[in-house]
């Protein structure tokens, strides 16, 4: 949260003249009504507007300050912007929320990010309104929305240092950011930096939550820990970044919006899932030969190649003859020299018949098994800039598009026209239901996508969209 001086005295008659120049025009002079109405706006705009309240002796020119305000606020939620406190305007400004400002200097939020994966909570006070043991699945919980949709872990410890301290608080607890009792700001949290860097603050006099009542601990968590990240807040209602309190949401939480700027935010290169294996994988050779019929064994990509299927796993490759019983098995380099890394993703387009690996953001073409001039960049197939890797691919003959996987997102590329649909990244769980947790492979097969999520192979029917058929990933490979 952005330092900044918070009065909270307010000067009546700053009220008096903001009032008088916003009503210029009706008659008559104010009610209590409306000024109770101008104080809400007033430490409204204060607290997440930045709005400064003028000395006494500059009042004449706290009005254009005042209407700027408002029309900010309602810029932001995407009100009419008229200046005006009309109701829908306070209807927004009596919501609960959160307590971090919706305008912050952009210098304050670029390239604010911890500079590491692995991240250290602790929870320091508890509230009393749940359990102990339910606070820390539910705080446990909303870090694994953000650690499933990104390369960050999250672990737990019990000193005081760790880099996340979550707190049950009051009123002033030692900020400069006072709770204000039951309702309007629910909690608070500080991006991420050293001391109070990423510590989230809820408001103990909000009445917490592991359900439909009050207010849902797990959603208000979910949504600070954003901010413990470095994200600001969304414009987006179904962003979970959305400053107001909603209690429903989809059981994911995170839009897609979301899962884009956590990704933009912490490049998924290092945190790969495999990432140390990679790292470790000349050491790793011998063991994965003797383990490859380990129940746990996975893939990290699986493609057809003409009239055979490639298996790659770290820098170790099997390839499966549809007409041969037997498995060849070796380094990759020992089938394709120039390829001396882990192979992310893969997939086959038949019409070409050209094979594409995927490394990072770079991928080979690949003909019958020969591989095909210097690795070119992922970029080309038209993603943003933020993707710097995908886990999966596959591509489907009848539609002629490459799907992309991500996390728990997707991408559809046009292959005929070599361009990326638009509308796209979209939700996978959302698209392909029954399928959850992170594909490490897909492939296309007899007219079923084959899905790789960990050790399981989910046998997917893609017009019907349902699983039918699961099955260990070894069993591919002959064990
Ligand atoms: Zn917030
Ligand atoms: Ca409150
Ligand atoms: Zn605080």
């Amino acid at each position: 949260m952005e330092v900044c001086e918070m009065h909270n005295m307010l000067l009546f008659c700053c009220v008096l003249s903001c009032f008088m120049a916003l009503t210029l025009e009706t008659e008559g002079s104010p009610s209590t009504e409306q000024l109770v109405e101008l104080k809400l706006a007033t430490e409204y705009l204060k607290r997440y507007y930045n709005l400064r309240e003028e000395p006494l002796g500059r009042v004449k020119r706290s009005e254009p300050s005042f209407t700027s305000k408002v029309k900010d606020m309602q810029n932001f939620f995407r009100l009419n912007a008229t200046g005006m406190l009309n109701s829908e305007t306070l209807e927004v400004m009596r919501s609960p929320r959160c307590g971090v400002p919706d305008v912050e200097e952009y210098s304050h939020i670029q390239g604010t990010r911890w500079n590491k994966n692995v991240i250290t909570y602790s929870i320091g006070r508890y509230t009393r309104d749940l359990p102990r043991n339910t606070v820390d699945s539910l705080i446990e919980s909303a870090f694994s929305v953000w650690a499933r949709a990104s390369s960050l872990t999250f672990v737990r410890s019990q000193t005081h240092n760790a880099d996340i301290m979550v707190e049950f608080v009051t009123y002033n607890h030692g900020d400069m950011y006072p709770f204000d009792g039951p309702r309007g700001t629910l909690a608070h949290a500080f991006g991420p930096g050293l001391g109070v860097g990423g510590d989230t603050h809820f408001d103990d006099d909000e009445r917490w939550s592991a359900g439909e009542r009050g207010f849902n601990l797990f959603v208000v968590a979910a949504h600070e820990f954003g901010h413990a990240l470095g994200l600001k807040h969304s414009r987006h209602p179904e962003s979970l970044m959305y400053p107001t309190y909603k209690s429903s949401r989809p059981a994911n939480l995170l839009s897609i919006e979301d899962i884009v700027n956590i990704n933009r935010l912490y490049s998924p290169v290092r945190g790969h899932p495999n990432y140390w294996s990679h790292w470790l994988s000349g050491s790793l050779f011998p063991q994965l030969m003797q383990n490859k019929c380990s129940p746990d064994l996975t893939f990290d990509a699986v493609t057809t190649v003409g009239r055979a299927t490639f298996f790659f796993r770290e820098r170790h490759l099997w390839i499966k003859h549809n007409e041969q019983h037997d498995i060849k098995e070796g380094p990759i380099t020992n089938f394709m020299p120039k390829i001396k890394t882990s192979i992310d993703a893969a997939f086959w387009v038949p019409r070409r018949s050209t094979g594409y690996l995927i490394h990072g953001s770079m991928f080979w073409t690949v003909k019958g098994s020969y591989v095909k001039g210097k690795p070119r960049r992922l970029k080309r197939f038209g993603f943003p800039a933020w993707v710097q890797d995908v886990h999966a691919a596959v591509h489907i003959v009848k539609s002629g598009r490459t799907l992309f996987f991500m996390h728990n997102i997707y991408w559809s590329y046009n292959e005929k026209q070599r361009i990326m649909d638009s509308g796209y990244p979209k939700s996978i769980s959302e698209d392909f239901p029954g399928i959850n947790g992170t594909i490490n492979a897909a492939v296309h097969k007899e007219g079923f996508i084959y899905f790789f999520v960990g050790p399981q192979v989910y046998k997917y029917n893609y017009t019907q969209k349902h699983v039918v058929g699961v099955e260990k990933a070894n069993s591919w490979i002959g064990c």
